[in-house]
């Protein structure tokens, strides 16, 4: 065990699904299901149609509002873009930024990252910063050196109080609306190596804080293993949050784990 015990942080990413009043309807029943949260952090992250119905979803309860992405000027001519302060303005709290199917589909680099991680830190945001190696990196033994040089140009000057501001999730890209599941052993094999970089680079204390989130098919029948390995700090769910069901169940094992283990 890494310093103090830490409650589940379990953020859900519904990438590009569900109407506003579907929105709603998911967002009112995790609300209602806050009592058995037990102190999480919960984080739900629509599209960007749905910010503000889901905003007056959550009003009252502790469920926390993110964005799946953010462009790093204020305001201007960037035709299709939103920014910090408009996401911050729709009550969010938390952003991802370098999600793997935004660098795959959309051009996003380490360099866009690190801009982006600037920005939203710079909105009063905190940014969920996704790293991970595809398949053939991993079979080619080079997974800690990609998550390196991912940490490596995308946090590329940043001083120890605003990497104290972000959070970090290691989606293996492999596992992410595959169905395959990093093992207990191999995801936490990462989640150390990111720990120990960020022991090295910004100490101890930053280190032992630091929030670390595993992504990639994670369901209630693995939150439970997954988070019983002691640099696993919860999950960033992609597929299982858009049922209510399923995301307070892996709130539920995390919980579990975090009381039988932490
Ligand atoms: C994600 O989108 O970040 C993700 C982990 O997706 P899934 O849970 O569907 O693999």
């Amino acid at each position: 065990m890494i310093g103090t015990p830490r409650v589940p942080f379990v953020a859900g990413n519904w990438k590009m699904n569900l109407t506003r009043a579907e929105s709603r309807e998911l967002a009112g029943r995790i609300a209602a299901a806050g009592p058995e949260f037990g102190g999480s952090t919960i984080v739900l992250m629509p599209p960007f149609t749905a910010l503000g119905d889901v905003a007056a979803a959550l009003t009252g309860s502790d469920v926390a509002l993110g964005a799946q992405d953010l462009f790093w000027e204020d305001r201007g001519a960037y035709t299709g873009e939103v920014s910090g302060p408009m996401l911050k303005d729709a009550g969010c709290a938390y952003v991802l930024v370098g999600h793997s199917e935004r660098r795959q589909y959309f051009g996003e680099t380490d360099a866009t990252v690190g801009r982006k991680v600037r920005a939203a830190l710079k909105a009063g945001l905190r940014p969920i910063v996704c790293v991970g190696e595809v398949l053939e990196e991993r079979e080619a033994g080079r997974t800690t050196a990609r998550i390196d040089d991912q940490l490596a140009r995308g946090l590329d000057g940043f001083s120890r109080d605003e990497i104290e501001r972000m959070i970090f999730a290691y989606e293996p890209v492999w596992a992410i609306g595959t169905g395959k599941t990093a093992s207990p052993g191999q995801a936490e094999e990462v989640h150390a190596h990111i720990r120990r970089r960020l022991e090295e680079g910004y100490g101890k204390t930053t280190a032992s804080c630091a929030i670390i989130l595993y992504g990639g098919s994670v369901k209630p029948a693995n939150s439970n293993p997954l988070f019983k390995e002691k640099n696993i700090d919860g999950f960033l769910v992609g597929g299982a949050s858009l049922e209510a069901e399923s995301f307070i169940g892996i709130v539920r094992e995390a919980l579990l784990a975090y009381r039988e283990e932490k």
